[in-house]
């Protein structure tokens, strides 16, 4: 297990059951990821939307690898429900900053369950007219799918299992982790 993998005395350790995609196999496909991105905006501004807080991190590590120049902006939602499961009815809580109307807006999501989250904000950032407006999700659990959400980069589709590491929490733990884990489901 590399470094990156290991997680130092972390109180809530055991309740990992294990490893789903290790801290390199995360880089190597954000890389190329990026690469993709990088060739379909090649000469435009990408204004890359980071959904809060959960894909702060793979937004940082996927745009040291964009090469379009990029504007950064941050939106939180929050949606009502239990710790692990969304109940649909979702809120602005921080809004984009930048004007989006006629830009070429990117959101950043971490996963992509039931998609009423992303499919809320989607319909909220349409009506202020972007240019265009596409989705790059690190995660897709398409079993759990409620409404369709068109994800136009994806990083991995995973089985229906609640994951937790690289920016995603339970409880507001783990968002530290380099790795995506899998949490015992006694915990969940
Ligand atoms: P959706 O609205 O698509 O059901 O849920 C999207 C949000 O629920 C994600 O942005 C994430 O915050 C949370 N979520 C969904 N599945 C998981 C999971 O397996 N682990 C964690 N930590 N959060 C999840």
């Amino acid at each position: 297990m590399k470094q990156a993998d290991v997680t130092l005395f972390h109180p809530l350790q055991d309740r990992i059951r294990e490893i789903l995609l290790p801290s390199q196999v995360l880089q190597d496909r954000i890389r190329q990821v990026a690469q993709q991105i990088s060739a379909d905006y090649a000469g435009q501004e990408i204004v890359l939307l980071c959904v809060l807080k959960g894909a702060m991190m793979f937004t940082a590590d996927l745009m040291r690898h964009l090469e379009p120049h990029v504007v950064l902006d941050f939106v939180a939602v929050s949606s009502y429900g239990s710790a692990t499961s969304t109940s649909g009815v979702v809120r602005i809580q921080k809004d984009v900053e930048e004007q989006i109307a006629g830009r070429h807006v990117l959101v950043v999501e971490d996963i992509v369950d039931t998609g009423l989250t992303l499919h809320y904000l989607l319909a909220n950032l349409r009506l202020r007219n972007p240019a265009s407006l596409k989705v790059c999700c690190l995660l897709d659990k398409p079993d759990r799918r409620r409404v369709e959400v068109h994800v136009d980069y994806l990083g991995f589709a995973i089985e229906d299992r609640f994951v937790i590491g690289y920016g995603l929490d339970f409880d507001e733990h783990f968002r530290n982790l380099g790795y995506i884990g899998i949490m015992e489901e006694d915990f969940v």
